[in-house]
């Protein structure tokens, strides 16, 4: 067993890494804070007397969440430092900044958002952040086109996939994400109110393959380095417009339209929210959403498209299909994504702080709105067409 980082520890530590001593005056007393309310590892907010700062973030060998009885690879760590770096190079402005990861504690150091708001709780507060879907969208298409065929020498691309394997923390999204909401399992939980509409949902021929499909596009279509958990929560978003994805410890070589669909599925949420709590500002502001990031992410493909690796019969023709697939891809994990954060076992703050009668109204639209739109994903032609299916979903009952 490695050694854990305590509050104690820390300015030691940050001693010991050359790449690090440089960040923080070590010589005067450091103020560390443990802020880590995640659910799988420890976070460390560090600061000088002049106030320069960094964040430690050091994976536990189990889930946070659970304690030791759920096991969990500290390689993922190690993942999430590679990957930073990488996503880093592609897009600057669009992730913290990556400074030094310890292979042999699994501590991975980078800059400190402290400045900025966690988009979910941003969005539960009423809060408008502009920009920042669009922002998205556009991180996903720079990660799309510069980790893919489109941006790396085909030969090269090989070995970066075959370098960049996540096994563990796939197979928690293949179960909780792609499985598990869709048969009786005991890590689901929802209000018993809605036993008769899971077990219908769960009969649902139709849609239960539609999942199916989803499952082995997750599993099989290694297009490029996808973040892999980009819900509202792994975005961090401030005042001045500034955005960030964080928490990239999911990433692996995936489909493109995964990320998109937790965009997608959680905005959607809010959406569900701000309807609730009656704020037709916010509803409004969040309708916009899906398509600004799906626009965003649309305009920057096709402003590196020509930059692309081989054009020879990459043409535009085919960029504009593969988009069309990106989507369909994107409509139907977002079901999932749906389905897995009301009746699965990880849970929503939107969703959930509503009060019971309405969470349930809320819960029965979603999963309404989830069979509609996975078996017939190709008939959603755009972000509006899935806004407006919510909205007639969502309608009934609030
Ligand atoms: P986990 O993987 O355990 O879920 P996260 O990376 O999601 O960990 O971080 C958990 C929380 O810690 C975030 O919601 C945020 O509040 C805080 N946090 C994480 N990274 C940073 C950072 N670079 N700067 C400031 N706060 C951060
Ligand atoms: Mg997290």
């Amino acid at each position: 067993m490695y050694e854990l980082l305590t509050p104690g520890s820390v300015a030691e530590y940050i001693e010991s890494r050359p790449s690090l001593c440089g960040l923080l005056d070590t010589g005067t007393e450091l103020t560390v804070c443990e802020v880590g309310d995640g659910n799988l590892n420890l976070i460390f907010i560090v600061r000088d007397s002049s106030d320069r700062s960094l964040v430690l973030k050091q994976a536990l060998p189990y889930v946070r969440m659970t304690g030791p009885s759920w096991p969990l690879t500290p390689e993922r760590t190690t993942a999430e430092a590679r990957v930073l770096e990488i996503h880093g190079q592609l897009a600057p402005e669009l992730v913290p900044k990556f400074f030094d990861f310890c292979h042999e504690r699994y501590v991975l150091a980078m800059e400190d958002l402290s400045s900025f708001k966690v988009w979910r709780t941003a969005l539960n507060n009423g809060e408008r952040h502009v920009g920042a879907a669009d922002a998205m969208g556009r991180y996903v298409a720079r990660v799309a086109f510069g980790t893919s065929l489109f941006g790396v020498d085909a030969n090269e691309l090989k070995y970066r996939v075959a370098g960049s394997i996540n096994p563990a923390l796939c197979e928690i999204t293949e179960d909780l994400v792609f499985t598990e909401p869709y048969i009786a399992e005991d890590r689901n939980w929802f209000q018993p109110e809605l036993e008769g509409e899971v077990a219908s949902l769960r009969g649902d021929e139709p849609f239960c393959t539609a999942m199916g499909e989803m499952k082995y596009t997750f599993m099989t279509e290694a297009e490029s380095l996808i973040h892999g958990d980009l819900h509202t929560g792994s975005v961090m978003v401030r005042s001045d417009g500034s955005t960030r994805a964080f928490d990239c410890e999911f990433a692996f070589y995936g489909p493109v339209g995964f990320d998109l669909s937790c965009l997608f599925g959680n905005y959607l949420f809010a959406l569900a929210r701000a309807r609730v709590h009656g704020d037709e500002d916010l509803a409004n502001f969040v309708r916009a959403l899906p398509g600004e990031t799906w626009n965003g992410f649309v305009g920057e493909m096709r402003a590196l498209w020509p930059d692309r690796v081989d054009p020879r019969v990459f043409s535009e023709d085919f960029l504009e299909g593969w988009l069309k697939k990106v989507h369909r891809d994107a409509i139907g994990m977002t079901a999932a994504e749906l389905c897995r954060r009301t009746v699965g076992l990880a849970h929503v703050s939107d969703v959930e702080t509503l009060p019971e009668d309405q969470r349930e109204v809320v819960v029965r639209a979603l999963l309404g709105l989830a069979r509609k739109i996975a078996p017939e994903r190709a008939g959603v032609g755009s972000p509006s067409e899935l806004v407006e299916l919510a909205d007639e979903f969502i309608g009934h009952g609030i």
